[in-house]
């Protein structure tokens, strides 16, 4: 195995257990390391530090598997990380409501660069590192092992893929081609999910539990769902009464899907429609044609997809929201999220702040929405937190 130095006074974060290891705290690498390849970290003492995939292209040189010497990094070992993984989520899939959620979250998993998804009988996954691109038949073949999913579909049409030198791929791994639309069930709501065409790995699982929870305001309200997607909030405030749901997203696509995902659940047609627009120009009609909701819904895509893009990220996550809280009805409801994860949940409460000034509005958070627990968080990890929201009492 090639030992890979780390530069003096770069320990400190290898030794709190952050996976990641930047190419400019390296010193030297003694040998010549492939691209996901395991190596050993040790540090200017030759002291072993941690076992980590390599890879020279990306600007996280090492992601660190295991910090235990002894423990070898073998197919037992991503056996094992796979089956901890799966067996932290029965209980999400057992409860007969929801056949669908995250098995595997990367980093907040031990599995550096792999996401899989389940959805129903069939599982999405994305390989976002070379490392694991090298461990996928092993992985593959203990999802067969575990699950025996009817189709393993790789996903992995991200742009970081990029980043380690790995092709775009959406391509079947395993098993017969999955349906145009995979049949699911998220808390009692059936979705058509399109794995090869949809966005991400086809559904925003992520939002499971916020979507219950914002229904559970809705019986009676005039909704408004923007970035809709295939209708997750939409759904479930049609099946708790709401009394009318506006849905917009910019994919036609999507609305498609969620027209289909209405007929499946026999919700009310009459009392909803869909609109493929940009939000902020819907927005901005809806106010000139003096329309008000009770609720508003804003789940924008990742507007800060770095640190650096924080600020002018922020600009556009206020505007957005001045023009919701400037549709509701008096002490109406705004659920607002960000998913980016360079934005904490103190910088969008800020955020929202200045949009309510903007507004002339008065805001009191009454909730505060997070990422599920198939989306964990570890703690050495904060990285992996990124989805967050706010339901706010707008005046
Ligand atoms: N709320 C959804 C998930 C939203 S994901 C759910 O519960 O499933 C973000 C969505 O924003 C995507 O569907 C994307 O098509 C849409 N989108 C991105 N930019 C947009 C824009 N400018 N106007 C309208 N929709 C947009």
């Amino acid at each position: 195995m090639i030992d890979v130095i780390l530069k003096k006074g770069k320990e400190k974060a290898v030794l709190q257990r952050h996976p990641w290891v930047f190419s400019g705290a390296l010193e030297k690498i003694k040998g010549k390391a492939e691209n996901g390849e395991i190596v050993r970290l040790l540090n200017n003492k030759n002291e072993f530090l941690a076992y980590g995939f390599y890879n020279h292209q990306s600007r996280v040189a090492l992601r660190l598997l295991e910090w235990d010497e002894n423990i070898l990094i073998n197919d037992n070992w991503f056996r094992n990380k796979v089956s901890s993984a799966i067996s932290s989520r029965v209980h999400i899939l057992t409860n007969g409501e929801t056949d669908t959620c995250r098995l595997i979250f990367s980093e907040s998993d031990y599995l550096p660069g792999l996401i899989v998804d389940k959805y129903a009988d069939h599982l999405a996954v994305q390989v976002l590192t070379s490392g694991m691109q090298n461990a996928m038949p092993i992985i593959i073949d203990e999802l067969k092992n575990l699950l025996n999913p009817l189709s393993i579909f790789d996903k992995s049409d991200a742009a970081s893929r990029a980043h380690e030198g790995l092709e775009t791929t959406n391509i079947l791994l395993d098993g017969t081609p999955p349906p145009q639309l995979v049949i699911v069930k998220e808390n009692g709501i059936t979705y058509g999910i399109n794995i090869t065409e949809g966005q991400k790995s086809g559904f925003y699982c992520d939002q499971r539990d916020n979507r219950k929870i914002l229904a559970s305001y809705a019986k009676g309200k005039k909704v408004l769902d923007c970035f809709c997607y295939t209708g997750g909030f939409t759904l479930n405030c049609l099946q708790t009464g709401a009394s009318w749901v506006t849905s917009v997203d910019s994919s036609a696509l999507a609305i498609e899907t969620l027209y289909e995902n209405i007929r499946l659940n026999k919700l009310p047609a009459n009392l909803h429609n869909a609109v493929k627009a940009d939000v902020n120009n819907q927005l901005r009609q809806l106010k000139e044609n003096g329309e008000k909701f009770d609720i508003i819904v804003l789940d924008p895509p990742k507007y800060a997809p770095s640190r650096s893009a924080l600020t002018r990220a922020s600009r556009a996550y206020k505007d957005l929201n001045r023009l919701g809280m400037q549709l509701l009805t008096p002490g109406g409801l705004l659920a607002t999220f960000s998913c980016s994860g360079a934005m904490d949940m103190e910088t969008f409460k800020q955020v929202i702040a200045w949009a309510a000034l903007d507004a002339g509005k008065q805001v009191q958070f009454i909730y505060q929405f997070h990422q599920p627990e198939d989306h964990p968080v570890r703690a050495s990890f904060h990285e992996g937190e990124y989805l967050k929201g706010l339901l706010c009492k707008v005046w």
